[in-house]
């Protein structure tokens, strides 16, 4: 009787396994083919504030599945990464990203790349083509790199990174201070900018606040030359507190969350809070 228990636990727990998997085979199927057909992946894009006016947007992938609804990355970017499919989709962004700015001629366009994209050996060449193509000077690029993945870097990431810095694309550091942060790779490194983390924008202010960190990273980039962005900028005291300690530039929900490109107006308006 134990044995016929114990057979059918054993079962029950494989089922639950295969359905897991079976659902990361479908994904990556339905990946595939939406790859394939160009119509259910959209990319998104978040205004980047500078002062007043809107200096750039960020391009965020978003997928309208067709049974799951409207997918954020943490819905498939997993999967796309096991699967190698990253590499087209990162494609698919890019070149969906440069087509739109045409209609913005005055924005900066920042692009998410994992670390996968990075270890590509063609990438560096694929993008600077790209950039050709659309006929978009490279300074308007800006790739967002974790920390995670420059400390992980391979050969291959980091002749990515040199020839795209020598194209003249501009790097920032996304997610700061949340990965193995070192100090020296600031050094070691050539960035351009430093993307405050969410969680200290979040935290600023609070129980245990960000705000003498946030001043630090402030400090720090003053003095090594780099730019600043702050993401998650979602209140007006947080705004403030940026304003105070001197860092201009935002993106956050308090401006806008990611919108679809039809909603982004080409004019380096105010942001929308300004309206409120
Ligand atoms: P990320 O690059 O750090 O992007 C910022 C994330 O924060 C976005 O989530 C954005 O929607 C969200 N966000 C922006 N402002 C606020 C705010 O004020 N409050 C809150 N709570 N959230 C805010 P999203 O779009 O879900 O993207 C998640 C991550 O997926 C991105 O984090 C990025 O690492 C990755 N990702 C997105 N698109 C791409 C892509 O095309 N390629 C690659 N490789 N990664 C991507
Ligand atoms: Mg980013
Ligand atoms: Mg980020
Ligand atoms: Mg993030």
């Amino acid at each position: 009787v134990a044995k016929s228990e114990g057979g059918g636990r054993y079962r029950i727990y494989h089922e639950e396994m295969d359905a897991g998997r079976r659902n990361r085979v479908m994904i990556e199927a339905e990946l595939r083919d939406a790859l394939r057909s160009g119509m259910q992946l959209e990319v998104y894009y978040q205004p980047q504030i500078s002062g007043e006016i809107i200096s750039g947007v960020e391009a965020l992938v978003r997928w309208n599945h067709p049974r799951l609804g409207l997918l954020g990355p943490a819905g498939f970017l997993p999967v796309a990464e096991e699967s190698g499919l990253i590499i087209e989709l990162g494609d698919f962004v890019l070149n969906a990203a440069l087509t739109a700015l045409r209609r913005w001629p005055d924005f900066r366009l920042a692009v998410n790349l994992s670390a996968i994209q990075l270890s590509d050996p063609q990438l560096a060449r694929r993008i600077v083509a790209g950039l050709k193509q659309h006929g978009v000077p490279p300074e308007r690029l800006e790739l967002e790199i974790t920390e995670t993945a420059m400390l992980t870097a391979d050969a291959a990431t980091k002749a990515n990174l040199r020839k795209l810095r020598d194209a003249g694309i501009r790097i920032a550091l996304d997610d700061f201070g949340t990965g193995y942060s070192s100090l020296s790779h600031l050094q070691d490194i050539e960035i351009d900018r430093i993307k405050i983390d969410r969680s200290f924008i979040r935290n600023l202010g609070g129980r245990s606040d960000s705000a003498p960190i946030v001043q630090a990273v402030m400090y720090i980039a003053r003095i090594l030359g780099l730019d600043v962005i702050a993401e998650g900028v979602e209140t007006e005291e947080q705004h403030r507190f940026l304003v105070e300690v001197g860092c201009n530039d935002f993106q956050g929900f308090l401006f806008s969350p990611p919108v679809p490109e039809s909603q982004i107006s080409g004019k380096s308006a105010s942001p929308s809070s300004a309206s409120n």
